[in-house]
């Protein structure tokens, strides 16, 4: 539907380059649906775009692309990854964490981009680009819809783009090092522990959230603004598109949480 972009793609002769990091393992809550809305938003706007992935046992490089992915998990699939991430992936992820590629992790994939997820006593390492733990503790899981508040810079002047929407559903509680920033404050729902009032956290790029949904496209805004700041742009340089829908979907997820 490329005539959905109003005006003159800003981008046009740009490719983002997306690497999805475990696709069938970690795609719980329709993490490919977050790809897919990357991948039109792009196209609408005459961006190329290229999907890689990378598996268990396969090498990460970390210069090859723009925008790193790691969805949702089961545990016992977290506990096969985390393993192969740090034997065959964590070096090229840290350098692309370090020259400021966009590396985005959801719910099991934020788990494994801080310190480490401990459960039944066993403590799976993380890649420790987030200053995070997450603990399993007694206590029922965290299931809901969400809505938090996050600020990032140049992002839509539309009212809506402070607000991520989504629904969680973790077992993890998660704690942030004392300077480890959130991705955001808790409007509604649990997020990070259901009691610190912080949700995600993020450090330059790289950044966790527990919001499912899946969160993209629920929240265009945020796919913006990872796109552009993948891209090295101002998110306000990419082509207005038509977001009527989009815009729906994103209250509508608001309206569920209470938000
Ligand atoms: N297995 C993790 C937990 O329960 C992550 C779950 C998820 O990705 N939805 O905390």
């Amino acid at each position: 539907m490329p005539d959905r972009a109003a005006g003159a793609p800003a981008c046009a002769g740009r490719t983002l380059r997306v690497c999805a990091l475990y696709p069938e393992l970690m795609n719980i809550y329709a993490d490919r649906g977050n790809l897919l809305v990357l991948q039109r938003r792009c196209e609408w706007r005459g961006i190329g775009f290229q999907l890689a992935a990378s598996g268990l046992g396969e090498p990460l490089d970390g210069d090859a692309h723009d925008l790193f992915y790691i969805g949702g998990g089961q545990d016992r699939d977290q506990r096969l990854c985390a393993e192969d991430l740090i034997e065959t992936k964590r070096a090229g992820l840290r350098a692309a964490a370090a020259r400021e590629a966009v590396v985005l992790g959801v719910c099991g994939g934020y788990q494994l981009l801080g310190h480490s997820y401990t459960l039944d006593e066993q403590e799976i390492p993380g890649v420790g680009l987030l200053d995070a733990r997450t603990v399993r503790e007694a206590g029922p899981r965290l299931i809901g819809n969400v809505a938090i508040e996050v600020s990032l810079d140049g992002a839509g002047a539309d009212a809506a783009a402070h607000v991520l929407a989504g629904f969680e559903n973790h077992g993890g509680r998660t704690r942030l090092g004392p300077g480890q920033a959130p991705l955001g404050r808790v409007l509604k729902g649990y997020g990070n522990d259901g009691r610190s009032g912080m949700e995600g956290a993020r450090s330059a790029n790289t950044i966790g959230t527990y919001l499912h949904g899946p969160l993209l496209p629920k929240n265009v805004w945020f796919a913006d603004w990872l796109i552009a700041t993948a891209l090295g742009i101002d998110p306000r340089e990419l082509a207005e598109l038509d977001d009527t829908l989009e815009r729906e979907a994103h209250l509508s997820a608001r309206r569920a949480a209470g938000a």
